[in-house]
């Protein structure tokens, strides 16, 4: 379905209501698919976040002393609201970020998943007792809602990883300002909606749509927001954090990967050439945990090779509804033109195109599988972001770790293996936030701590990991004074008449 030319505008989501830019501004949204133009969002600046702020402050208070159980409620609500608009979301995911219907499907789901993991969390803000050094005080550790969230958004799963991102703040009893991709505002602004229709009180949740470096930084620079979540790019992930840091906020980076898939000689090569396909070319490669970097072990590689490349050519990159469609475009002209850069300069410096290097059509860019690029060349050590993975043979597991490990970045890895043993000490000795055996590295999961080392970010998102990252852990002791031991000890005082019978 191409949609037509329309005036369409969606607003900013502030105080529970859809309003317009303070300035007035707009900007048109296209979808990557066709250049259809889908609509327009509104362009916030400073005075929006501004207002934003002060309507989630203003909220705040209210939504911290709501009993648990009354967010657990209002987030499960929430959850079936959303998939009562499961195919409006759906068409809205196709058209604006240009997914393809398993990947847009696999949002539409996951999004309500992950509100309801949410909303179980409301109810688990566990503290804990500890022994006091003195014997006459009592310490304890409670959890407190942080304030004020501002969790900015990226473009390429714009609805599950903006419900993510707000859902489990919330559920800690932070408010939130939600700033979605440039690239897919419209997603964010209808999420926000169907919430706020489902109960969310107003100013609980706020959306402000825009461009980056206009409405996101002075959101994130504002002095009444009181933690950040960013899922991004490593760059953006620096210049936000070094803002956060500074004002001493707290901070959730959740950034790039160039994701390890490491191919054992006794896996069955079709099946791994299924694995690699899926782990590294679903949604053009525009996943943070795409594995992008296979090791193949020399005993099966010619048969892997054989197999990716064969997959590869026959992958179906038609029209985005079509059930058979692998991928569609890329985001728009720059991330392409990137990829071509990368792949241009990955064969410049002598790595072997072993298929794809080529355009479908518009922004669609065929499968494309590097052998042997040079360690340094950009498609081997930096995120492309498309559809474009490189291979390297490996003599054995330890070979493979270590290459595995020579990396800026650290979010996932995966290994394909019979042999346990073998796959737990990779699983050991892998160098990223989660290891994934007889599986590609694109793997998610509501409760799961999501996450990387090094490059890739800074702590982690997922069930009650997140409530960890959005609350305040605070110490509190007290003062209970002592009564004589024989007195505590005497039976009569600790045990009620009914007990003796
Ligand atoms: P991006 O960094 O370009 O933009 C992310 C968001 O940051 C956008 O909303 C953008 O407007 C905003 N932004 C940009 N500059 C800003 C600033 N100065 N202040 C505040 N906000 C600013 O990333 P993208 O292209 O949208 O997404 C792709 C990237 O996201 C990839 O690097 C990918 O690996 C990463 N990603 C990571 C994960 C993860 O879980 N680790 C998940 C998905 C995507």
């Amino acid at each position: 379905m191409i949609k037509q030319k329309t005036n369409k505008e969606s607003g900013l989501v502030i105080e529970g209501k859809e309003v317009s830019a303070i300035s007035g501004a707009t900007f048109p949204v296209y979808a990557p698919a066709d250049g259809a133009l889908l609509g327009y969002a509104a362009r916030g600046d400073a005075m929006d976040a501004d207002a934003a702020v002060k309507s989630a402050r203003a909220a705040w208070p209210a939504w911290a002393n709501l009993a648990a159980g009354e967010r657990e409620r209002i987030l499960l609500k929430a959850a079936d609201a959303l998939e009562a608009n499961r195919e409006r979301l759906l068409e809205l995911l196709i058209d604006e970020s240009g997914s393809a219907i398993s990947k847009a499907r696999y949002e539409v789901d996951f999004s309500p998943a992950l509100l309801r993991a949410a909303a179980g969390e409301a109810r688990r803000l566990y503290g804990e007792t500890m022994p006091h050094d003195r014997p006459t005080r009592m310490s304890f550790v409670v959890r407190e809602p942080l304030g004020v969230v501002a969790c900015i958004v990226p473009f390429n799963a714009p609805l599950a990883l903006l419900t993510k991102m707000v859902a489990f703040p919330l559920a800690a009893g932070n408010t939130v300002i939600a700033k979605p991709s440039e690239e897919t505002p419209l997603i964010a602004v209808e999420f926000a909606k169907i919430l706020c229709e489902s109960g969310l009180p107003p100013g609980a949740l706020n959306v402000l749509t825009g461009f980056g470096a206009e409405v996101g930084a002075p959101l994130t620079a504002h002095d009444g927001i009181d933690g950040v979540a960013l899922t991004g790019s490593t760059r953006t992930g620096q210049i936000v954090g070094a803002q956060a840091i500074h004002k001493m906020r707290a901070l959730q980076l959740e950034l790039g990967g160039k994701n390890p898939l490491i191919i054992l000689s006794d896996y069955d090569p079709q099946e791994a050439a299924a694995q690699a396909l899926e782990g590294a070319f679903t949604h053009a490669g525009q996943i943070c945990m795409a594995n992008t970097r296979i090791f193949v072990e020399r005993g099966i590689a010619e048969e892997f090779l054989a197999a990716l490349v064969e997959k590869c050519e026959g992958a179906h990159l038609g029209d985005l509804r079509d059930e058979r469609t692998l991928y569609g475009p890329v985001i728009n002209q720059a991330a392409l033109e990137k990829v071509e850069a990368h792949v241009a300069g990955a064969i410049a410096a002598g790595a072997k195109l072993l298929t794809g290097g080529v355009l479908e059509r518009g922004l669609v860019y065929r499968p494309t599988v590097l052998l042997d690029p040079p360690a340094d060349c950009q498609a081997w050590c930096e995120e492309t972001f498309g559809p474009v993975v490189s291979v390297v043979v490996v003599k054995d597991l330890a070979e493979a770790v270590s290459r595995a490990n020579d990396s800026e970045y650290g979010l996932s890895a995966a290994i394909l293996t019979r042999d346990t043993q073998k796959a737990f000490t990779a699983a050991r000795h892998i160098r990223a936030g989660s290891v994934h055996i007889g599986a590609h590295a694109f793997q998610s999961n509501a409760l799961a701590p999501i996450g990387g080392y090094r490059m890739s970010g800074i702590g982690r998102s997922g069930g009650r990991y997140s409530v960890e990252e959005f609350t305040e852990t605070k110490w509190i002791s007290v003062e209970v004074g002592a009564l004589p031991i024989a007195a505590s000890d005497a039976r009569g005082l600790m045990l009620s008449p009914s007990f003796d019978g």
